[in-house]
């Protein structure tokens, strides 16, 4: 009797116990040749595996997400094992892989240095060109634990020591690739010839299992793909990241910076930065007034008791900073603003008419982050949220729903995000509220996504105990993830505080309370933006919009007369009066994106007329100063 296997939609009758591999080459040997592993019912396997059942198997090529992985993953131990060759003394740990590559963590007294990368892909190299095949067995704990004993890996009899004490462990796996043996589930490759392009990336300190009282281990990260092409294209961008890297623009265009005697995370915002930020302030103002908001502003601490009432000294106190004493009293910084808007809410009673409130504030906040993960701009101990509240009554919120997505959408887009992806985060195991109140929360969220025509994903069991809510997340210049809006619901905070509205009943009932940020952290999102468009801001945003360079010091009156002109007139210029080649200020104008240089010299002074370079465009030619200013003006209002 045979067992069936359906591939691709065929099927053929095959003898039980063959090798999947061997069951490709039956059916298919152009797939077999180009499988990395298989899925079967849902599991991710090796090609060496056997098949005793009727099966459906969907192949895995490096195309593929699992594929991909499985590569990485291989090409960790190709690492290990070429590291193993070249410094026998070193211990191997974890190698898994990762997003967009992998990693191995080794036990070795000196860090590695760039040669040693040369060196180890060398020898990956070989071991790639040998191709090894990765073989599987499974042995007893007992023997498993003798044999790395033996090989004096002593990282690999914890880990199964480990896995001995979580549960039942009768068998472990391990797979040997020439002369390296590593415990490992799996699945690999067949062979190292699978490997067709890897590359080495960096290295770093690490400690055994995360935890800072243990040994530093030397990490080793790599990146792998399934063709060379990708492979560069990935490196490529690599290499433009570090150059669009927030902190380095941050440092170079004069925008920011962070002070060691200030604290770490706490951010210094320069003329210019500063100056960015007024102009995103001062249009968010105006489009939340377009949208009926109303602004609050409210004290950056408050009285514990708050904070007890809230409930974040219960859920939220790691994240908070330690109580500052004002006669007696303690006061706590402020990680949130919300208790602050439901404060100024109760100072009355809300009838439903007044409904829906929105309350606006650009509220500064405090949140504690550990040390290692403060990261530029983008994790922050201080921070200043484009925070608001929606107080509405369960009938408004719909709309108010559809009305809130589309003023993110618009918001982010203004900002030159135009992709991004709709996640729809629902109920966790423990919540707040009643499952109606979810429930109900849930299908008015789908509903104003699914009415909006906007896709979305659904993240289930994804929200925070509090309440459903849609994250927005931006794809960049480079197609990289960043966090954007997020529209949260709340149960718990109106229960808490009592937020109530008095409806056409005349009885008293539970607000429905919305928090939302559109950028999220100015902070954050400024950073995203600067790497979004590598510091070259559009002309609306860019701190110096214009920069006037005369050629000689008798141009110079006529420079200052046209900047005064153009400043008049609300565009931001500078002159660059310095006794350097024109040539010169037009490549330091460039390094520092300004949008337009205007060069002046005795042609010019003749003709009335600007000689117009622009940042991406280069030479515009001679330009009448009307003609320039109506052409800025028209970029200034298309925000481009
Ligand atoms: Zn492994
Ligand atoms: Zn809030």
């Amino acid at each position: 009797m045979g067992i069936h296997i359906k591939l691709d939609g065929r099927e053929k009758e095959l003898e039980p116990g063959i090798k999947i591999i061997d069951a490709l080459k039956e059916m298919d040997r152009k797939l077999a040749k180009a499988a990395i592993g298989v899925k079967i019912d849902g599991a991710v396997l090796d090609l060496s595996h056997s098949l005793q059942a009727d099966a459906n198997i969907e192949v895995l090529t490096g195309d593929t997400p699992e594929g991909l992985d499985i590569l990485r993953h291989s090409t960790s131990h190709v690492m290990a094992a070429a590291v193993k060759r070249l410094f026998p003394g070193v211990q191997v740990t974890i190698g898994p892989s990762i997003e967009s590559g992998f990693y191995y963590d080794f036990d070795k007294d000196e860090p590695f240095v760039p040669e040693d990368l040369a060196r180890i892909e060398k020898e990956m190299a070989r071991i790639v060109k040998d191709n090894v095949p990765f073989v599987r067995e499974e042995l007893p704990v007992k023997e498993a634990i003798g044999k790395f004993k033996a090989m004096g890996e002593k990282y690999k009899v914890e880990i199964i020591e480990d896995l001995v004490k979580d549960g039942p462990v009768e068998k472990v796996s391990l797979y040997t690739c020439g002369d390296f043996t590593d415990l490992c589930r799996g699945p690999h490759v067949p062979s190292t010839a699978k490997i067709r392009a890897f590359k080495l990336l960096d290295v770093a300190g690490a400690y055994w299992r995360g935890d800072e009282k243990n040994r530093m281990l030397q990490r080793i990260y790599g990146t792998a793909f399934n063709s060379e092409e990708e492979l560069k294209t990935h490196l490529e961008n690599l290499e433009e990241a570090k150059r669009r890297d927030h902190r380095r623009l941050g440092k170079e265009l004069d925008l920011f910076s962070f002070h060691e005697e200030g604290g770490p995370g706490l951010v210094y915002w320069h003329p210019k930065g500063a100056l960015i930020r007024y102009i995103m302030e001062d249009f968010w103002r105006r489009e939340h007034l377009k949208r009926g908001y109303q602004f609050c502003i409210t004290p950056h601490i408050a009285r514990s008791v708050l904070w007890e009432i809230s409930g974040h000294l219960g859920f939220y106190k790691e994240n908070m900073y330690s109580p500052i004493d004002i006669d007696g009293q303690e006061y706590i910084l402020k990680p949130m603003n919300c208790p602050f808007h439901i404060l100024i809410y109760k100072t009355r009673k809300r009838s439903y008419r007044e409904l829906p409130l929105r309350w606006a504030e650009l509220g500064t906040v405090y949140r504690y982050e550990r040390s290692g993960v403060l990261h530029g701009l983008l994790r922050v101990r201080g921070f200043t949220q484009d925070d608001a509240h929606i107080f509405c009554t369960p009938d408004q919120l719909k709309g108010e729903m559809i009305k809130t997505v589309n003023f993110a959408i618009y918001m982010v887009k203004s900002m030159g995000f135009e992709n991004m992806d709709i996640f729809l985060s629902t109920r966790p195991e423990k919540f707040s509220g009643t499952p109606e109140e979810w429930d109900r929360a849930e299908e008015t969220l789908k509903t104003a996504l699914d009415e909006e025509g906007l896709p979305y994903q659904v993240d289930e069991g994804g929200a925070v105990f509090y309440g459903p809510k849609i994250d927005i997340k931006l794809r960049d210049a480079l197609g990289r993830h960043w966090q954007g809006p997020t529209i949260q619901f709340d149960f718990n905070e109106p229960r808490r505080f009592g937020v109530t509205y008095i409806g056409a009943d005349g009885g008293e009932h539970q607000c429905v309370m919305v928090h939302r940020a559109l950028w999220g952290s100015l902070e954050r999102f400024f950073g995203c933006m600067v790497e979004h468009y590598g510091g070259a801001f559009p002309l609306w945003l860019s701190p110096v919009q214009a920069i006037i360079l005369p050629i000689a010091d008798r141009h110079s009156e006529f420079a200052q007369k046209t900047a005064e002109m153009l400043q008049e007139r609300d565009f931001r210029v500078e002159v660059d009066l310095r006794r350097e080649k024109v040539g010169f200020k037009i490549r330091e104008a460039q390094v520092q994106k300004i949008p337009y240089m205007l060069v002046i010299g005795d042609q010019e002074m003749e003709s009335g007329k600007l000689s117009v370079r622009e940042r991406k465009a280069g030479d515009l030619g001679a330009m009448d100063v009307y003609r320039l200013m109506d052409v800025m003006k028209e970029r200034i209002a298309d925000r481009t």
